[in-house]
């Protein structure tokens, strides 16, 4: 029954945290989870949940939203270094444009997305924002 019910559990929490894996027999991190490590070709990882916090690595504008998204364009999205390892691609909020900078301080903040499907289903996803401390 539980094996049952993990896949889509593992799905919900990668959406709503940061939660990647990290090998076992190299230590490497990664975000979203490998079935393969890149460094030593492992395969057994365990879960690993990122604090969230990195630095701005680079950035672009996107003026013209895909559809679903119309309502945020433009908006930024930015690869972010985190302070634990890997680069991580996201959507920016809580800043203008004009106040990014590559190597500003970035936290991940759990966010909607949009409303899906007739029964407006909400989406949440992680974005990033420059980090308020
Ligand atoms: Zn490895």
């Amino acid at each position: 029954m539980a094996e049952n019910l993990a896949p889509h559990w593992r799905l919900r929490e990668q959406r709503y945290q940061l939660v990647g894996n990290v090998c076992l027999n190299c230590g490497a991190k990664y975000f979203p989870p490998r079935q393969v490590c890149t460094e030593c070709r492992g395969t057994e990882f365990e879960a690993f949940q990122f604090n969230g916090r990195g630095e701005l690595y680079s950035f672009t504008t996107l003026r013209q939203a895909p559809a679903g998204f119309e309502d945020y364009a433009p908006y930024s999205v930015g690869m972010i270094k985190l302070d634990q390892g890997p680069l991580v691609e996201a959507m920016l909020t809580d800043v203008n444009e004009d106040n990014l900078q590559i190597g500003m301080r970035m936290e991940v903040v759990t966010r909607k997305l949009r409303a899906e499907g007739e029964r407006g289903v909400l989406i949440y996803g992680y974005k990033f924002r420059p980090d308020g401390d």
